[in-house]
């Protein structure tokens, strides 16, 4: 836990540590470390008790969607909100308010994409119109257990505070639809373009849109982050993500369903899984982000690049290729 506010926390050993808590131990940490429990005031046993409600509604048997990632993702986010270009950009409330995104915005997953809910008329689909649904379900179950007895974190907030912060974490798990990835990376674009001539010198963004343009852009690069940190863990990473896909490319299968790209377990090449998600998905976004807080995130590019390095060379020397 030395290494909470450092890129590449060893995640899955706070799982072991914790025994399987390690969602409610880093986001108490960060907090903590934040002096938020203090700002907000937020009891340490309500703390406890919401977000250890969360975790235990994050669903076990996913080997990715599970409360690791949402660990992950939420001391990620922790990490790239310290980023020294980004001091004093945002609020205590704003920060409270994504890594809170982080921490919910997978909960209840149940290890299966949208497209497949959509496909099978799934209740879920149903309820949500087919619109972001997974992702509405995060959110609609993530403020449902603030009423739990007991549970309501933000009971000391104004009701101002409430309603920004709440509005705020529903803009941000939303924005982790992967069907807004491509929008979402071009607003960025057009936002660092615009603020290239303030490079080195602290940020100052005064607008709604531009502040949580931001934020969504932080909680999406922490939710593809995977590919970013050390090599080991980047590849426990690609083995939860793949398995999980592959399990329902097998209920595809089993229902006569076309099998999605990726999801199939006979004709999948890991490494190159990894190469095309990268270069397509991961690296244009990381590069973007880069740019924004230059020089704060280079560290991140290079290991990007060199796990892509990686993968790409054990694309060279796999057997077909030969
Ligand atoms: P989320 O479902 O919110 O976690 O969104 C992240 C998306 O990125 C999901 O569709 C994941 O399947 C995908 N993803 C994350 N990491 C990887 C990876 N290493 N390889 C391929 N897809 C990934
Ligand atoms: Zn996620």
């Amino acid at each position: 836990m030395k290494k909470i506010d450092q890129w590449g926390l060893e995640v899955f050993e706070v799982n072991q540590l914790t025994n399987g808590r390690p969602l409610t131990c880093v986001t108490y940490m960060i907090l903590q470390k934040r002096n938020f429990l203090e700002t907000f005031k937020i009891p340490v046993p309500t703390l406890l008790r919401y977000i250890g409600t969360v975790e235990k509604h994050y669903r076990k048997e996913n080997y990715y969607h599970n409360n690791i990632h949402a660990a992950d993702v939420a001391q990620s986010v922790h990490v790239l909100l310290s980023s020294p270009v980004l001091s004093s950009v945002f609020t205590d409330l704003e920060i409270l308010a994504a890594i809170f995104a982080g921490a919910i915005h997978d909960v209840n997953h149940p290890g299966l994409n949208n497209q497949f809910l959509i496909q099978t008329m799934s209740e879920l689909a149903i309820i949500y119109n087919d619109v972001s649904v997974l992702e509405n379900h995060h959110l609609a179950m993530a403020f449902k257990l603030l009423q739990n007895d007991g549970c309501d974190i933000f009971a000391n907030l104004s009701k101002k505070e409430r309603q920004s912060l709440r509005k705020m974490v529903i803009d941000m798990v939303l924005a982790t639809d992967m069907s807004k990835h491509m929008s979402l990376l071009a607003d960025l674009r057009t936002m660092v373009e615009a603020h290239k001539f303030s490079k080195g010198i602290s940020l100052s963004i005064n607008n709604y849109s531009d502040r949580i343009k931001i934020l969504q852009c932080c909680v999406h690069c922490a939710d593809l982050s995977n590919p970013t940190k050390p090599l080991h863990l980047y590849k426990e990473w690609v083995k939860r993500v793949l398995e999980e896909c592959w399990c329902q490319g097998d209920k595809e299968r089993n229902l006569g369903l076309a099998v999605s790209p990726m999801m199939d377990r006979h004709s999948v090449s890991v490494e190159k899984s990894q190469v095309g998600f990268i270069d397509f998905i991961v690296q244009p976004l990381w590069e973007t982000w880069a740019d924004l807080v230059y020089p704060d995130a280079n560290k991140i590019l290079d290991a990007l690049q060199e796990n892509r390095d990686y993968f790409n060379s054990k694309i060279l020397t796999s057997p077909s290729m030969e």
